[in-house]
């Protein structure tokens, strides 16, 4: 390890309060469960005021499809089938129960002025319907703004306003209901119906289900809460320590810049040491090339799940630069900044000091009365170290784990679930009528490609969804659109 980071021997006297064990390959994965139980989504805000609700009495409410969550992914789903229903395509009746109490899109680490990774045309709906008024353009009309967004010349608005456009689409579909947490999913053989067990709302019964539930991240801290370590995705919540001399922020990733350029602007007068590292080679860039783009698009989508599946494996090793990774921009404007700091820090004042080192795989923390004991394994050197920090910052991205392996789902439709990932185009596989589907959004990677964990995706999948579940074409899908052919 570079000898600025000054080596630390255990400290084994010191009484261990929390623990976090990880996973080598993985970078970090700790020790730590959801205390939902359910194993994925973050924990809902108000979901404690929420549970002091009275409980209505149980009514079969009959729909065709009901969804799991209203983030992104399924708010284009509610947006596409709203549009279809008001020109008189379908008349599928939906229900949508998200546990939070608005659409809160990675809120806690929406850091002042983060912009969107993914072009602002690539929206709920436009990719699919480009005349639908669910469109980001439509809202920035209906904001009396549409003009002053041209002339700011950007296709990557911030992340705030995109949450704002989310917000805005929700609020104009009713069968968008907030503050409801879905305790379990199971299914019925006598009623040959999906039972969903919606909290306050009681029990509702349906023909379809669509789970848009999300990812927790991966390094699960954002229950546990240890005083000193915390995941990015919970950071603008989080009391830093007051003693604070040392911060490691651990992943190489567009979070763990933001979140570097966060702690610069926060502690701009102080002199703390920050350390960056992750456990790849270098901190990489995201591949915004245009060739690459098109793992964003509705028809790559479907060749891709047309590959077999060792050929759909390699893509996704291969490929990932296109998915992960800083913007080239953010990068570029990270990198100068850190030069600056370097060479020409401010002369008359305390400034933080930032060490950025690749190959650092982070093995364990333990949380002392001193700080945070942190095991790094340095890859290049093959040597161990122990280094004491006052807060650790996780930015290690979200868990693959899927929602049918986690505890909503109910005893007789895991019973039901085929234990492959195959999907007949977005339905999952399982053991049950064809005239009831199962659904999940934004973890189709293995069967759909690199694109799918993005909301941007989102279209193009929902119309598929809706075509299946209607049995004919209710939103066209362009499957040639494609420049690139995969076979
Ligand atoms: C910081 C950050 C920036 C990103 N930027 C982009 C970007 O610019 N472009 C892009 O395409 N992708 C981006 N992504 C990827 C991201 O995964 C998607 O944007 C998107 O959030 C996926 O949408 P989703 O609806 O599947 O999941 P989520 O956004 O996680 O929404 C799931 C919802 O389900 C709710 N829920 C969970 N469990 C339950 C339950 N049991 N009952 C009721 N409700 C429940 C949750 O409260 C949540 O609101 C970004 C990711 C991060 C972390």
């Amino acid at each position: 390890m570079d000898r600025r980071l000054h080596s630390l021997s255990p400290k084994p006297e010191f009484a261990v309060r929390s623990c976090l064990v990880f996973d080598r390959e993985q970078l970090a994965v700790p020790n730590v469960k959801s205390s939902r139980g359910i194993g994925i989504g973050f924990a809902c805000r108000d979901a404690q005021s929420s549970k002091n609700r009275p409980k209505p009495k149980s009514v079969d409410v009959e729909r065709d499809l009901i969804g799991v969550g209203a983030g992104p992914a399924n708010l284009s789903l509610a947006s596409l089938l709203t549009t279809a229903r008001e020109r008189g395509l379908t008349s599928i009746s939906a229900t949508f129960f998200e546990c939070e109490a608005t659409v809160f899109w990675h809120s806690l680490q929406m850091f002042p002025g983060s912009l969107m990774q993914t072009e602002f045309y690539r929206d709920l709906v436009t990719p699919i319907d480009p005349t639908s008024k669910f469109s980001f353009l439509n809202y920035l009309k209906a904001q009396a703004r549409l003009d002053q967004f041209f002339c700011s010349s950007t296709i990557y608005p911030t992340r705030r306003e995109f949450e704002d456009y989310f917000r805005w689409v929700a609020g104009q579909i009713g069968e968008v209901i907030f503050g409801v947490d879905v305790n379990s999913v199971d299914y019925d053989v006598k009623k040959n119906l999906f039972v969903v067990d919606a909290e306050t709302h009681g029990r509702c019964v349906t023909k379809h289900i669509v789970f848009g539930s999300g990812a927790r991240p991966k390094s699960g801290v954002e229950v546990s809460q240890p005083d000193r370590i915390v995941d990015v995705s919970r950071l603008l919540a989080f009391t830093f320590p007051k003693t604070l001399n040392r911060i490691l922020v651990v992943g190489g990733g567009q979070s763990a810049a933001e979140c570097l350029s966060y702690l610069l602007d926060r502690f701009s007068e102080r002199p703390v040491r920050i350390d960056w590292v992750t456990g790849d080679t270098s901190f990489r860039a995201l591949d915004t090339s245009n060739f690459s783009r098109e793992t964003f698009s509705t028809a790559y989508a479907q060749m891709f799940s047309s590959l077999n599946s060792e050929t759909r494996e390699k893509i996704n090793q291969d490929d990932k630069a296109a998915v992960n990774g800083m913007t080239p921009l953010y990068a570029q404007a990270l990198y100068q900044r850190l030069y600056r700091l370097l060479h020409f820090p401010p002369p008359d004042k305390a400034y933080p000091v930032v060490h950025v080192q690749a190959n650092t795989e982070v093995v364990e923390t333990r949380e002392e009365p001193a700080g945070v004991s942190v095991t790094v394994h340095i890859v290049s050197t093959a040597e161990t170290e122990v280094v004491v920090y006052d807060c650790v910052i996780l930015c290690t991205g979200l868990d693959d784990e899927s929602i049918l392996e986690s505890s909503i789902i109910g005893p007789e439709l895991r019973r039901r679930l085929h234990k492959n990932q195959d999907r007949d185009g977005y339905a999952v596989s399982w053991d049950g009528p064809p005239d009831r589907m199962i659904f999940v959004q934004s973890q189709n990677k293995a069967t759909h490609g690199l694109g799918d964990t993005s909301f941007v995706t989102a279209a193009g999948r929902n119309a598929a969804i809706l075509n299946s579940i209607s049995g004919r074409e209710i939103y066209k899908i362009d499957e040639s659109d494609l420049l690139v052919a995969l076979k």
